[in-house]
């Protein structure tokens, strides 16, 4: 016997279920269903997906309905049209030995004529996305006067969507009597007004510990430079030659331009994003669940209710705005008992967000290695040699072949014919991880280009692309800070903080990145100033001549010619030559100081060169 009917649960329904394969309840629906078929009970479910909550709170509905009566009595709200597809679906099918159960799912993106059509049929039970649901009850054509159950499914997906105000315009039109059964992968404040503002002591239920992920997933992250994060992607599925995964992007765009590289590059992917049609989201998804598709690029809406099982992989490539939404991401893999793996590609600066997504799901992430040119191929040739071991042969078909295949080979040793066959599918692998290189970042590795503004290129002068890179002469020591910095410049030369790339503070000099076209205001900027009385000193930096070279040579040379005519004397004293070399000065009467600064202009300063060099180009701001 099937432990579903000592829940309860009518044979009709449990003959049903187990020709679905439900030979035993989840640990949701053990707990759940008797509760919820009491019928008395406010509710409120913290589960994730993919635990078996859909048949939690289905199948306790199919006992509760009467059937007899042709008219709503269950309203189930959940956030996309997938999932509303998903869930009428399931409905139907526990309910298909019942007579006369009458399902419908009201969703938008679809002819709506329709769907009136099927209310007008007569329905007991109604799945719908909030929009399209307020539409409807706005044409006044469907009533919930008489609603028993009202169903939240995804409650806190459905108000990270905006739909607020909807559920509340939806839930005026049912009675007061009713019942409201809530369900949430995570309970943020939002989610728990809503169980305060619409339930009457609600019993409370949580699989697992509260917000704690799938125990069946397991978290993974690798720290990659920007530049390098689609080489790592790539090299982690070729790492993982069986993949069947989900790879989450934060923008449409980069979906689309992460699916087409993909193509280019000979991956078997596919882009699911808001952009498309509907009838180009059915045919992707279908595509998906047929695994014709390998990887499939997704936004956080669009992969919303997606509901397939297998899913090897859950990609991160971009972590997600929302933390919670991380969850949902996840969500997607390990489902139904399975295992998964849930992988984030970051930079460095992002090992916070790994932090915080750590508590949100109350599981730790394990650090991974981008593994190398050499383990991949590794793992791709004895993929294909344990293949060949396995492989089916049809000696029927291959036969009549044999005898002159033989012949080709007859001057060939064995080891000579295993090495063309597995040239043969290898030799574009092994000329692709050819000296590949190490791609992981380490987690204080401050050298992530992209930081600021995407940029990912080297500029012609050691900046970032169309940036050029700064030398001053401050640095951590003199308790000098990024915004002091970043002020200054905002301050005194009028150009915005995006003109200014990535900042690099060392111990006694740091460096910055100034757009190509501020350079020289800036350099002239800081020409008249000192700091806590130490002169000031920026120059360019060259690629190749970076700090180390510079505080080798001491930190006193300028690269003659950068700024023309401005070198000077390698024995002059700085002080009294101000440092910045001869004819530079200039007086500012307006203009902010650092804050932190002596607020001293070089003029103000007793030293012979203010008064010697003073008028050569002196300029009132
Ligand atoms: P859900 O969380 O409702 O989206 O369910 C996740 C997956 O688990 C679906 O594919 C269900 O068909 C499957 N499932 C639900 N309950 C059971 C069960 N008791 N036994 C086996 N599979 C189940």
């Amino acid at each position: 016997m099937n432990p579903f009917n000592e829940l309860g649960i009518r044979h009709d329904i449990v003959n049903a279920i187990t020709e679905l394969g439900f030979e035993k309840p989840t640990p949701i629906q053990e707990s759940a269903i008797p509760v919820l078929l009491s019928g008395s009970n406010d509710f409120v479910g913290l589960a994730q997906t993919g635990t078996g909550k859909t048949a939690a709170f289905g199948l306790p509905l199919l006992e509760l309905i009467d059937y007899k009566k042709n008219f709503p009595q269950a309203l189930i709200l959940c956030p996309t049209r997938e999932l509303c597809l998903q869930i009428s679906n399931d409905i139907k099918n526990y309910a298909k030995n019942l007579p006369n159960v009458s399902v419908v799912a009201v969703y938008g993106g679809a002819n709506i004529v329709n769907q009136l059509r099927d209310i007008k049929r007569g329905v007991q039970i109604v799945v719908a996305t909030p929009g399209r649901m307020k539409d409807i009850l706005n044409r006044k054509a469907i009533d919930f006067s008489q609603v028993s159950y009202v169903v939240l499914d995804e409650a806190d997906e459905m108000l990270n969507m905006g739909f607020q105000e909807d559920i509340d315009e939806i839930l005026a039109t049912t009675p007061s009597t009713k019942k409201t059964w809530l369900f949430s992968a995570t309970m943020p404040r939002e989610v728990r007004a809503i169980a305060q503002n619409y339930m009457t002591d609600p019993k409370e239920l949580t699989m697992g510990t509260k917000n704690t992920g799938n125990v069946n997933i397991e978290h993974e992250y690798y720290i990659v430079k920007a530049r390098d994060k689609y080489a790592a992607f790539k090299r982690i599925v070729d790492y993982n030659p069986e993949i069947f995964g989900i790879v989450f992007c934060r923008t449409k765009i980069e979906t689309q331009e992460i699916a087409e590289s993909l193509v280019k590059d000979g991956y078997n992917a596919d882009a699911l994003h808001g952009d498309l049609s509907q009838q180009q989201r059915d045919k992707v998804m279908k595509r998906y669940r047929d695994r014709s598709l390998q990887l499939l690029i997704a936004t956080d809406v669009a992969a919303r209710g997606i509901d397939v099982n297998d899913v090897t992989h859950v990609i991160n490539y971009s972590l997600p705005d929302e933390i919670e939404n991380y969850t949902h991401r996840s969500g997607r893999t390990g489902r139904a008992g399975k295992t998964g793996i849930s992988i984030a590609i970051i930079n460095s600066k992002e090992l916070h967000k790994i932090r915080q997504i750590e508590k949100v799901i109350g599981k730790q992430f394990s650090k991974a290695e981008i593994p190398s040119g050499f383990d991949v191929v590794e793992k791709q040739l004895f993929g294909l040699v344990h293949k060949v071991n396995q492989v089916e042969v049809n000696d029927q078909q291959i036969d009549q072949y044999i005898p002159r295949i033989m012949v080709e080979f007859a001057d060939m040793s064995k080891e000579d014919i295993i090495k063309r066959f597995v040239s043969l599918e290898f030799n574009r692998f092994l000329e692709y991880y050819k000296g590949a290189r190490d791609l992981n970042a380490t987690a204080d590795d401050r050298g992530d280009r992209k930081e600021r503004g995407e940029r990912s290129e080297r500029g012609a002068r050691g900046g970032s692309a169309g940036f050029t890179r700064l030398f001053i002469n401050l640095g951590a020591v003199d308790d000098f800070t990024r915004g002091d910095l970043l002020g200054y410049i905002c301050n005194n030369t009028g150009i915005s903080g995006r003109s200014v790339g990535k900042i690099d503070m060392k111990g006694v000099f740091s460096f910055f990145e100034v757009e190509e076209e501020h350079v020289q205001k800036v350099i002239d900027a800081f020409k008249p100033i000192d700091f806590h009385g130490r002169d000031v000193r920026i120059e360019i930096s060259g690629e190749s001549s970076g700090g180390r070279d510079r505080r080798s040579s001491g930190g006193e040379r300028r690269s003659g010619g950068s700024f023309g005519g401005e070198r000077r004397n390698s024995g002059e004293d700085r002080r009294s030559s101000g440092g910045f070399g001869s004819g530079e000065r200039r007086d500012r009467n307006s203009g902010g100081g650092f804050r932190d600064f002596s607020g001293k202009r070089k003029e103000d300063r007793k030293d012979g060169a203010s008064s010697r060099e003073g008028g050569r180009r002196r300029r009132n701001n």
